[in-house]
């Protein structure tokens, strides 16, 4: 296993397969739109799956497959087939708006994925419409009963509680937990789209969340092994447990174990500093499996230490703007990097 300058073991890629998404969130995509990635600039599944197997002999056990929206790219079963046949991949999940799960679910349970992750950010069809810029829920919650369904279980449910937008549903989210095995986890909202939706007003830190969900009862520290950045806790006799992740309140960099593979084939080691390593002019100019490998190695060994946003006076410091670090160019949105 090869450790990072750090010490740190990284053994987690999320890959994005697609910058295309059905919905276009507020809180993700910018009002205008993004321009989209055309499909020659995209990775062949051949290629991903040839990235893996190289990655596998660096550490890589664990893939996520993200986007933009996963499942809007063309027999994305095709691709989990061929990680699930790489040796020494062990665990292979998805992040997913849910839109198209209930279409999808039993065929990627047969392809070989473990489970699923779904972004749901309100439980009031019109409110959720409006956030996604035309989604229906209904189609998700039915997308999430097929997933459970399917077995690709435990299901991760993850909100952004954002203030004024949808923090008034945390305690609805929260509930679920009371009857559904699923795990709830409410992620800080991150700097990723213009100060107009972005702002330290909108943001809300995770002690606020857990103490909006401590309203509808106690919690206490779930016994669960710890993998990943969230917090779990559940509620006495809930069948399901709650998760809180918090990225700028209290970071997980020293922890953080990920590579994030863009869907241009950029190999992007820490989410939010612009520094990547292109695979793509290695990759279709017949580099060899040895050179790739050194661009991933190198992507580890340039992988920060963390991030520097944090709280100040309860408040996102002012490096948390969406343009800081990136001299005056706003970041890439989520959909564009892979969330
Ligand atoms: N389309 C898929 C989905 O909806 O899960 C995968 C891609 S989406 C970019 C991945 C995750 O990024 C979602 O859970 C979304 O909530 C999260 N995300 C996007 N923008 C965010 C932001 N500004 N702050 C926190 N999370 C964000």
């Amino acid at each position: 296993m090869l450790k990072d300058t750090f010490n740190r073991t990284i053994d987690y890629m999320r890959i994005s397969i697609t910058d295309r998404c059905n919905l276009r969130c507020v809180y993700c995509m910018p009002s205008g739109g993004v321009k989209f990635l055309e499909h020659k600039d995209i990775l062949q599944y051949e290629e991903i799956a040839r990235i893996l197997r190289i990655a596998v002999h660096t550490g890589v056990r664990k893939v996520r497959i993200t986007g933009g929206e996963p499942l809007v790219r063309r027999n994305v079963t095709r691709l989990i087939k061929m990680i699930k046949g790489i040796e020494g991949i062990h665990q292979l999940s998805i992040t997913t708006n849910g839109i198209l799960l209930e279409r999808y679910a039993e065929e990627l349970a047969e392809a070989g994925l473990d489970r699923v992750n779904v972004s749901l950010d309100s439980l009031k069809p019109e409110r959720y419409r409006e956030i996604t810029r035309g989604g229906n829920l209904e189609a998700v919650l039915r997308g999430i009963e097929a997933a459970e369904r399917a077995g690709l279980t435990p299901i991760k449910i993850n909100m952004v509680p954002i203030r004024g937008l949808n923090d008034d549903e945390i305690g609805e989210f929260a509930k679920m937990t009371l009857t559904a095995p699923y795990q709830v986890r409410f992620i800080e909202f991150m700097p990723f789209v213009s100060e107009d939706i972005w702002n330290r007003e909108h943001f809300i830190p995770t002690g606020e969340i857990q103490s909006r969900v401590e309203h509808i009862g106690t919690l206490t520290p779930a016994k669960m092994k710890k993998a990943g950045p969230a917090l779990y806790f559940s509620f006495e006799g809930a069948a399901g447990v709650v998760g809180f992740i918090s990225p700028i309140s209290n970071h997980f960099c020293k922890e953080c174990n990920r590579l994030r593979l863009t869907a241009d084939g950029k190999l992007r080691p820490c989410l939010f500093s612009e520094t990547e390593i292109d695979l793509k002019p290695a990759l279709r100019s017949g580099g060899t499996d040895d050179e790739i490998r050194r661009l991933i190695e190198l992507s580890i060994v340039v992988k920060p230490k963390g991030h520097s946003m944090r709280l100040e006076d309860g408040f996102p410091s002012q490096d948390c703007s969406p343009m800081h670090m990136t001299q005056n160019r706003q970041r890439r949105p989520m959909s564009r990097i892979g969330g």
